[in-house]
């Protein structure tokens, strides 16, 4: 047998035939190598939702890499071979490189740091070098985010935005912001009327192919108690239903995305949001693409300036953003815990069993779909866990397990850092800490719910809000420090004595798990 030039690596979320580490592939004399590892779903409790769709995404990538000619070497979780039982991937690479003897292992840089450690050790044992390729998926490198970071005492996403839209001449007019302006956040925040948001948009679904239904089955049976259920699944699993749901966002969700970006409202899971992410980290399809798409519909008078630059400030900003963070700041971002929070996250985040209506129907539709929208994900679940005191650790494993777009590069940095603080500032300015009023004032179902979000005391206090002065009251002295929580800290010293004790008390309560649960 010939041995084979260069192993390409490909991980459940490089799924893209032109990524840079299949420069000059020559399909007589390299391969390329795919694995589903037991272990990538259960590292933590992945729910069914996620697994599904990456191990159907890989399998259908899988088929279009043999279409293409390219030799593969894949191991399905259900193979009977000695090297499906091994349990994590590095394991399995290592078995294989003993076989296969390439002369070079290439990959394209991956998303996740320990599975990172695991490929380049099990290289390494083989006497190879693990060649990495930069990932052309995204606008910039780590070493340019490293660059604009060296010598900032803090790091904001805004300059570094700004930097992007000059950089890459995207929605600028003359050398100036298009519109006159940088951001439109202002003209971001509306919520519905007491009406509600009316007829939206179906979302766009993808009925499952034969290959996914195989997926779906090995997920029921082997993963049977994870979290969440199969019944939706409808996401896009290749290339051109990627395509397929970028049209149709820009088509159909696009015009009142800015509008509404940060608006809730109970049962509306979709709303006008774009359902991308999960297509995006798969690589499926490429950030450049979405921008440029977005970019052209506000040209052609399709969407108005506050759409199209709210969407483009999430992926050319905040997730460029993010993942120059986790990797500048990884291993060590993943332990810390500024605010040193303790308590356990409650179980009925697995379940959804709240009697706090919003809760309920943020965590219910997250086991249904895998899907929630940001202001959900921010100010519902994350807000809860952060005013809870829940350790930053239990809060990233819930949120790396429950959604399809959970990878950690993207996961990791919006959960301890931007939702939890618990790197203590480095990447938002303040704890985004809110009373139930701000959940409600955004549509939240406060109407149907058992608690009132006015109150802060008393049987029918609002959780949220109980808690969110315990939270000023607990952190006054470190909050007193940053001059943007000067106000909502100087509150603090206006309650009364038996006041907060009141709110103790019921805090404690809460912590108790006396209150919140389902009865
Ligand atoms: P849209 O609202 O349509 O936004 C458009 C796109 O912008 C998204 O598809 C996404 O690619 C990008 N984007 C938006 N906000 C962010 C952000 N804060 N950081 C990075 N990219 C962003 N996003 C993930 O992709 N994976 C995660 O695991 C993830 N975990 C999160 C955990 C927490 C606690 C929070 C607060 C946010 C998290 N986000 C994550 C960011 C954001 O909530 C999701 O990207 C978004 O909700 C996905 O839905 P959408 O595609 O409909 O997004
Ligand atoms: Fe959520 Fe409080 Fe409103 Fe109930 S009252 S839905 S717990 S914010």
């Amino acid at each position: 047998m010939q041995h084979i030039r260069n192993l390409i690596l490909v991980l459940g979320d490089q799924l893209d035939l032109e990524a840079a580490a299949f420069d000059g592939f020559d399909t007589e004399l390299d391969a390329v190598w795919m694995a589903e590892a037991h272990e990538e779903s259960t590292h933590v409790w992945s729910s069914k939702q996620r697994i599904t769709l990456f191990l159907s995404a890989m399998r259908h990538f899988a088929k279009a890499l043999r279409d293409s000619g390219r030799q593969l070497h894949y191991h399905q979780l259900d193979d009977s071979s000695s090297v499906a039982a091994l349990d994590s991937l590095g394991a399995k690479l290592q078995l294989d490189l003993t076989s296969l003897k390439p002369q070079r292992v290439v990959m394209t840089a991956p998303g996740d740091w320990r599975v990172f450690q695991q490929l380049k050790d099990a290289v390494e044992v083989a006497g190879l070098k693990l060649e990495v390729c930069e990932d052309r998926h995204f606008f910039t490198t780590v070493r340019d985010f490293a660059s604009h970071a060296s010598g900032r005492k803090s790091l904001r996403l805004e300059y570094f935005y700004r930097e992007l839209r000059q950089r890459y001449n995207i929605l600028m007019e003359d050398g100036k912001p298009a519109g006159g302006q940088w951001n439109f956040d202002a003209d971001n925040r509306v919520a519905f009327g007491p009406q509600g948001p009316g007829l939206v948009p179906a979302r766009t679904t993808f009925e499952p192919d034969a290959l996914t239904q195989e997926v779906i089955a090995l997920v029921n049976s082997r993963f049977a108690n994870h979290p969440g259920t199969l019944d939706s699944f409808a996401w896009p699993v290749t290339r051109s239903q990627a395509l397929e749901a970028l049209q149709r966002f820009i088509d159909e969700r696009l015009p009142l995305f800015g509008r509404y970006e940060d608006a809730l409202w109970p049962g509306q899971p979709w709303l006008y949001h774009s359902h991308l992410s999960s297509a995006m980290n798969l690589k499926l399809l490429s950030a450049h693409e979405v921008v440029q798409s977005v970019e052209a519909a506000y040209r052609a008078g399709h969407a108005p300036l506050q759409s199209a630059e709210g969407f483009i400030r999430q992926i050319l900003g905040w997730r460029e953003y993010v993942r120059g963070i986790y990797w500048t700041q990884m291993p060590s971002y993943v332990e810390l815990n500024a605010l040193d929070a303790k308590e356990e996250l409650p179980v009925w985040f697995w379940t959804g069993q709240t009697d706090m209506a919003c809760l309920r129907d943020a965590i219910t539709q997250t086991l249904e779909h895998g899907y929630a929208h940001h202001i959900q994900r921010l100010m519902v679940t994350g807000l809860y866990a952060l005013l809870l005191g829940v350790r930053p650790q239990q809060v990233h494993a819930w949120y790396l397990s429950v959604y399809v777009d959970a990878v950690e590069w993207v996961e990791l940095p919006n959960t301890l850092g931007m939702s939890q603080y618990g790197d203590g500032g480095l990447m938002a300015s303040k704890p985004y800490v809110a009373t139930g009023k701000y959940i409600q004032r955004m549509g939240g179902p406060c109407k149907g719910c058992r608690y009132d979000a006015a109150l802060r005391e008393g049987e029918k206090a609002c959780p949220y809000t109980t808690l969110y002065w315990d939270f000023l009251m607990r952190h006054e002295t470190l909050l007193a420090k940053n001059a943007r929580m000067g106000l909502q800290v100087k509150n603090v010293a206006r309650m009364t004595d038996s006041q907060k004790q009141a709110v103790t008390l019921r805090a404690d309560a809460i912590r108790r798990g006396e209150v919140g649960a389902a009865q």
